[in-house]
């Protein structure tokens, strides 16, 4: 089915009160789409979609995905997921449920209607990768069984899926691979770690540096990613992904602690804590495919998108 514009279309979005998924219900409404959100609320708020719910296009729906959904829309963005090491590793089970009960039904449901599916896959699919800066074919390096596994063999599995409904039932498909993306509507307790450090720099809590900070991240800033999403969504049958999405300007977690004290004028000090289970050692992505795909590449610095991260922080601290 042709799928060109947003506009007039129907789209849901599982995870709509999210961090990522309300910045995209906000993109999608932007371009005329009509959305549905659907949410139970573990990790997103109401709070994050409050300012949509005047809007006749947009609807809330409370609902978790492990359960059938019985719903008509035109295309579905799958992001319901928690996505941070302690929200996920807080109810393990359900978190591997989310993403493959999840994905069985927001497919059955694709398939039924005969509508284009995008899958929020993520860079823990490689696992702490042994090559770098990851490609789309590299396999990873993933523990089956360790404190992270539930997250990261959810999605692997939530990929396979993906594939195998493309393969069997000739569902259109787009899976993008989501590197480090930060912005506002982060939860501030969400142990992140750029929510983490910017709301320990704004209260003057010591800022809490794991392992000796010699890892490193990517980090991309929201404004990039939904837009690369809502160019993938629109490609033609044949792209189904894996994309990998996200920003390629490495940092490790020093520096990233170094920016976030200068940019809030801090006097906040660092500690060191040990290190996570599976902590990846480095992570960058590889984004000539999504540049030669998309026509995109990630344009907001590390420095700006955490500038303005700031001032969200500092704006809901002071409220709170
Ligand atoms: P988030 O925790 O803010 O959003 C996830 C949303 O899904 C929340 O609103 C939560 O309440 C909802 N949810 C969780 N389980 C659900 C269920 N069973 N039924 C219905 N809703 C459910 O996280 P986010 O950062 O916005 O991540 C969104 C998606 O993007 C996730 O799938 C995540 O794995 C993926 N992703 C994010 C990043 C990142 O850096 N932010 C990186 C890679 C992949
Ligand atoms: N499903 C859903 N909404 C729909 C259609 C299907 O939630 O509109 C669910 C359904 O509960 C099923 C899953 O999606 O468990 C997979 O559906 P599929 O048709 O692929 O498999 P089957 O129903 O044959 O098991
Ligand atoms: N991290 C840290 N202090 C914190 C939170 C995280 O040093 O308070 C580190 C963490 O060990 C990891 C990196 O920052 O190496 C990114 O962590 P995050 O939980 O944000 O994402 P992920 O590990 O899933 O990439």
């Amino acid at each position: 089915m042709a799928f060109e514009h947003y506009k007039t279309s129907r789209i849901l979005v599982t995870g709509g009160a999210g961090f990522i998924g309300s910045h995209l219900c906000e993109r999608l409404l932007a371009e005329g789409a009509e959305v549905v959100s659907v949410d139970n609320y573990f990790t997103g708020s109401r709070r994050n979609i409050a300012h949509l719910l005047q809007n006749p296009l947009f609807e809330a729906i409370r609902h978790d995905v492990t359960f059938p959904l019985y719903v008509e829309v035109d295309a579905i963005f799958n992001m319901a997921c928690p996505a941070s090491p302690i929200h996920y590793q807080r109810d393990p089970v359900q978190t591997t449920k989310t993403s493959v009960h999840g994905a069985i039904n927001m497919l059955g449901l694709a398939k039924r209607l005969r509508a284009r599916i995008f899958q929020a896959s993520t860079s823990e699919v490689y696992g702490d990768p042994l090559i770098h800066p990851q490609t789309e074919d590299y396999w990873g390096n993933v523990n089956s069984i360790g404190i992270r596994s539930c997250y990261d063999e959810g999605k692997r599995c939530a990929e396979t899926l993906f594939f195998d409904y493309w393969r069997q039932h000739g569902l259109p498909i787009k899976v993008a691979r989501i590197f480090n993306t930060y912005g506002p509507r982060m939860q501030p307790d969400d142990g992140r770690v750029v929510s983490s450090f910017i709301v320990q720099a704004l209260r003057g809590d010591p800022i809490t540096v794991f392992g000796d900070g010699g890892q490193t991240r990517s980090f991309c800033y929201i404004d990039d990613l939904v837009e690369a999403i809502t160019r993938l969504m629109l490609t033609d049958d044949s792209c189904t992904g894996p994309v990998n999405l996200g920003n390629s300007s490495e940092f490790t977690i020093l520096e990233l602690a170094e920016k976030v004290i200068k940019f809030t004028n801090s006097r906040s000090k660092l500690i060191f804590r040990p290190l996570p289970q599976d902590d990846p050692r480095q992570r960058q992505p590889d984004l000539s495919k999504a540049k030669a795909v998309l026509d995109w590449q990630p344009k907001v610095a590390l420095d700006d998108g955490l500038k303005e991260t700031i001032t969200y922080f500092k704006r809901m601290l002071e409220v709170a």
